[in-house]
């Protein structure tokens, strides 16, 4: 395993912000995790595992050891009449999984088509898009723990999923993943209620639709809506959809009637970020090179060379005025480096 110096992290963050790991490896087998633990212990240096890097903003150099995530292969390991089990290398590409899945006729991850990064990384936060996350088909994980020096698989119920987050998240750093299995229907329940899937499948006159005619409208909705870092700098959704009791839903609702929320419990509703963040006057605002994106007003964009300390100034402003207005704290989605 070679570890280089100085490299530089601008091409590796979809932010592309520039920020330079002092030293730097990717990892390409299992066993060369516990070799570059063990170079960070003997040389007393911290360490990044890094993705895809479409989650995360580099607001300063990282000072230790980035190891890039390279692990790849997909493996069927059961396939019955009615599921398939696969388990899938950390570093294999999440959207190129699913159109393998789609391909196949593998239901279950085609509402998840399009989003960037890695497989290793869909457990961190749980992904999540048009009414499924990650942890509807993942069985269990593959990871190193740093805590106890062993490898360890953890099943579904043991990982803390929940609304973008889960135990890798919560205990940060602790584990490593190497591989993710999945379980995914031959006869899958489609999942089309969603935004806008049923009015795409409508358009094109799909009465009958198939994962792949899912998976198709799903990435038709978000090129439409989402930018692509290739072309503006971004990490998705920059914040979470912060949840609030029943009685300041009601207050909100009451000033605000055309709210945007949905209940998640008797007791508590989820607020859409996005409409906080529009109501407070972000939507499409534009600060220096950083601005708040013009269709979605949930996601930050970099318009022209935005240092990471710049975007994280930006959102921190975007908190405050929505914290100003209706009393709510935003919670960052995107790990800030
Ligand atoms: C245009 C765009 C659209 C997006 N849409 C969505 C969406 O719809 N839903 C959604 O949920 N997210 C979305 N995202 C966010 C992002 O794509 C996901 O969170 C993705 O899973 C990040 O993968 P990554 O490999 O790039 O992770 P990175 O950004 O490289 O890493 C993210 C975090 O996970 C850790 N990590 C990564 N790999 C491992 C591993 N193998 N073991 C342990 N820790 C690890 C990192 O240290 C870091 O803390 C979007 C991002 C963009 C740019």
């Amino acid at each position: 395993m070679l570890i280089q110096e100085n490299i530089q992290l601008s091409t590796l963050n979809s932010f592309g912000c520039k920020a330079t790991a002092s030293y730097f490896c990717t990892i390409k087998r299992k066993d060369e995790i516990n070799e570059a633990l063990s170079w960070c212990t003997h040389q007393e240096k911290p360490f990044l595992i890094l993705g895809g890097g479409s989650n995360l903003l580099f607001t300063k150099d990282f000072d230790g050891l980035v190891i890039k995530m390279e692990i790849k292969g997909i493996q069927l390991l059961k396939e019955t009449p009615s599921d398939v089990t696969i388990s899938v290398g950390a570093g294999e590409n999440w959207h190129l999984l699913v159109k393998y899945c789609v391909q196949k006729a593998w239901g279950g991850i085609e509402n998840l088509s399009l989003i960037p990064g890695t497989v290793g990384a869909a457990p961190i936060q749980n992904i999540g898009a048009y009414g499924v996350e990650a942890k509807d088909t993942i069985q269990q994980i593959t990871a190193f723990d740093t805590y106890t020096k062993q490898w360890v698989t953890l099943k579904n119920d043991t990982c803390q999923f929940s609304y973008r987050n889960s135990i890798f998240k919560r205990e940060k750093n602790r584990y490593i993943i190497s591989e993710v299995q999945f379980l995914l229907q031959k006869q899958p329940t489609l999942h089309t209620d969603y935004g806008a899937i049923r009015e795409v499948l409508h358009q094109k006159q799909i009465k009958q639709a198939s994962i792949e005619d899912i998976s198709n409208a799903i990435i038709e909705i978000r090129r439409e809506k989402l930018p692509d870092p290739a072309m503006l700098g971004n990490a998705g959704s920059f914040f979470k959809n912060p949840t609030v009791t029943l009685e300041t839903f009601n207050l909100i609702k009451h000033d605000h009637p055309a709210l945007v929320a949905f209940p998640i419990s008797d007791s508590e509703y989820k607020i859409a970020a996005g409409w906080l963040i529009e109501q407070a006057g972000w939507k499409g605002k534009k600060q220096g090179s950083v601005g708040c994106y013009e269709k979605q007003a949930l996601v930050i964009v970099n318009y022209d060379h935005a240092t990471g300390m710049e975007i994280y100034n930006f959102s921190e402003a975007i908190i405050q005025s929505v914290n100003n207005k209706f009393g709510i704290q935003l919670e960052r989605e995107v790990n800030i480096i």
